[in-house]
C-alpha cells in the first residue's frame, strides 16, 4: 500500500485482506453474477464472516469500530474488483443503508438487526428515491400515517439497490406531507410485510449483478426510525458517507481499467511496436493515472475530515463530482486502447465502461454536487 498520511498498520493490513478476497472470491465468480442478476447470499454472509460489512460499527456487535477512511478503503478495493455492480450491493448495505439504523435506532432496534447486519445475514437497501422525486428528496410523496399505535406506509419507490433481496429496508416517507423537509421521517421495515411488495426488478445497462427494484406500499406497517420529521436531515447526513464510499469505488474501478489497458497496450502490436511505444498513448494514460491519484487525495482527505467530525459537505460533494465524472473519461480512454476488442461483450473493459455510467447519476448527480459547492465556495 502506497506510503500516505492517512494510513496505518491495521488500514494496510485490511486493505491487503481485502484485495485477496475481491481477487480470489470475487473477480473469478462476478461474470456468473452478472449474468443471474444479483450476488449470492453465501458471499455476503463470507464477507461478513471477514468481518468486512462491520468495519463501521462498535466492538459490541461484532464491528471493528472504524471511521470514515475505513469506507474509503473498503469503496475502493471493492470498486478494484472491476465489477460495479458487486461493490454496490454490499456498499449500499454496508455504507449507505445500514448507517441509518446504526445512527437513528432505538436500543432495542440496534440488539434486533445490528448483529445481522454485521454477519451478512440481514441484507438492508434504502428507499428515498421515487418515480417523481430523485435529486430533489423532499419532494418525495410516499407517506405515513399513525393509524393507532402504527405506522402504515403508502407510496411507491424506484431504483432502489438490493430492492428485492433485502431483509430489513429502510424507507423515507412524509409524516407532514404540508411541512417540506420537516415533514419526512425514516421508517424501517423488513422483507414479507403486509402490504409490502417488490413492483418490478428494473434492467439496467450497467451494475448487473446489482439487484435493483422498484418497491411498493400499501398501507404497509413500519417502525419509525430515529425522531418524527428528522428524517430529511438523516438522509443528508448519511449522503456524506454514501459520497465518500461512491467516490472511492469510482477510483478503484478507475484503478483497475488503468492497470488491464497498460497490460492491454504493452503487448498489443501496431505499426512495428507496441501501443505503448506510441507516445500519445502513453501520455494519455500517464495523464489519466495522475488524475486517479488526485481523485483518490481528494477522496482520502473528505473521509478523514469526516473521522474527525469536520463539516466536509464542500469536500465531499467535490470528491463526488470529481471522480464521477473522471472515472467516465478513464473508461472512454481506456476502451478506446482496446480497440475492437474493448467493444466486444465479454470483455471487462466494456463492462466496466457501462458500470461507471451511473458514477455521475446515483448518489448525487454531478450537477447537485456541484450546487453543493458553490453554494460553499
Ligand atoms: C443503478 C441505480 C441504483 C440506485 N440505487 C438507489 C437506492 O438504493 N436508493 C435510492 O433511494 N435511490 C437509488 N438510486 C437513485 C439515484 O440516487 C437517483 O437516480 C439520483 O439521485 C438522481 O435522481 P433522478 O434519477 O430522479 O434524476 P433527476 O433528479 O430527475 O435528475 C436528472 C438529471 O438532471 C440533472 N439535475 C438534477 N438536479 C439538478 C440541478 N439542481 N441542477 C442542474 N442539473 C440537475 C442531473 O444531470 C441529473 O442526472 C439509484 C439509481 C440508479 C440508477
Amino acid at each position: 500500500m502506497d506510503a500516505s498520511v492517512y494510513w496505518d498498520d491495521t488500514h494496510r493490513l485490511l486493505r491487503d485482506t481485502l484485495r485477496r478476497f475481491v481477487e480470489r472470491e470475487v473477480v473469478p465468480q462476478a461474470p456468473a453474477w452478472e449474468e443471474q442478476g444479483f450476488v449470492p447470499r453465501e458471499v455476503l454472509r463470507e464477507m461478513g464472516r471477514c468481518g468486512f460489512l462491520g468495519l463501521r460499527y462498535p466492538e459490541q456487535y461484532n464491528g471493528g469500530g472504524m471511521n470514515a477512511l475505513a469506507t474509503a478503503l473498503l469503496g475502493e478495493e471493492l470498486g478494484r474488483s472491476g465489477f460495479g455492480g458487486f461493490a454496490a450491493t454490499v456498499l449500499v448495505h454496508t455504507d449507505m443503508a445500514s448507517p441509518h439504523l446504526a445512527r437513528a435506532g432505538s436500543p432495542a432496534q440496534l440488539e434486533r438487526w445490528m448483529p445481522g447486519i454485521v454477519a451478512g445475514d440481514l441484507i438492508t437497501a434504502v428507499a428515498v428515491t421515487e418515480p417523481d422525486a430523485g435529486s430533489d428528496v423532499k419532494a418525495i410523496r410516499t407517506t405515513a400515517r399513525r393509524v393507532g399505535g402504527a405506522w402504515l406506509l403508502r407510496g411507491t419507490k424506484t431504483f432502489i439497490t438490493n430492492g428485492a433481496l433485502a431483509d430489513l429496508v429502510f424507507v423515507a416517507a412524509k409524516t407532514d406531507p404540508g411541512a417540506g423537509a420537516k415533514g419526512v421521517s425514516m421508517f424501517a421495515l423488513g422483507r414479507g410485510a403486509r402490504g409490502f411488495s417488490v413492483g418490478r426488478r428494473l434492467d439496467k445497462m450497467g451494475w448487473r449483478c446489482s439487484d435493483t427494484a422498484e418497491l411498493v406500499f400499501e398501507d404497509a406497517p413500519a417502525e419509525l426510525l430515529g425522531e418524527e420529521g428528522r428524517g430529511f436531515y438523516a438522509i443528508m447526513r448519511n449522503f456524506q458517507n454514501e459520497r465518500i464510499a461512491l467516490a472511492a469505488m469510482a477510483m478503484g474501478e478507475s484503478a483497475r481499467a488503468l492497470a488491464l489497458t497498460l497490460e492491454y497496450v504493452r503487448t498489443r502490436k501496431a505499426f512495428g511496436g507496441t501501443l505503448w511505444d506510441k507516445q500519445a498513448v502513453r501520455q494519455r494514460l500517464a495523464q489519466l493515472a495522475a488524475r486517479v491519484e488526485a481523485g483518490r487525495e481528494l477522496v482520502y482527505r473528505a473521509a478523514w475530515l469526516d473521522a474527525q467530525g469536520a463539516d466536509c459537505v464542500k469536500e465531499v460533494s467535490m470528491a463526488k463530482a470529481y471522480c464521477g465524472e473522471l472515472t467516465n473519461e478513464v473508461m472512454y480512454d481506456c476502451l478506446q486502447f482496446h480497440g475492437g476488442f474493448g467493444y466486444m461483450r465479454g470483455s471487462h473493459i466494456e463492462r466496466m465502461v457501462r458500470d461507471a455510467r451511473v458514477q455521475s447519476i446515483g448518489g448525487g448527480a454531478t450537477e447537485v454536487m456541484l450546487e453543493e459547492v458553490a453554494k460553499r465556495l
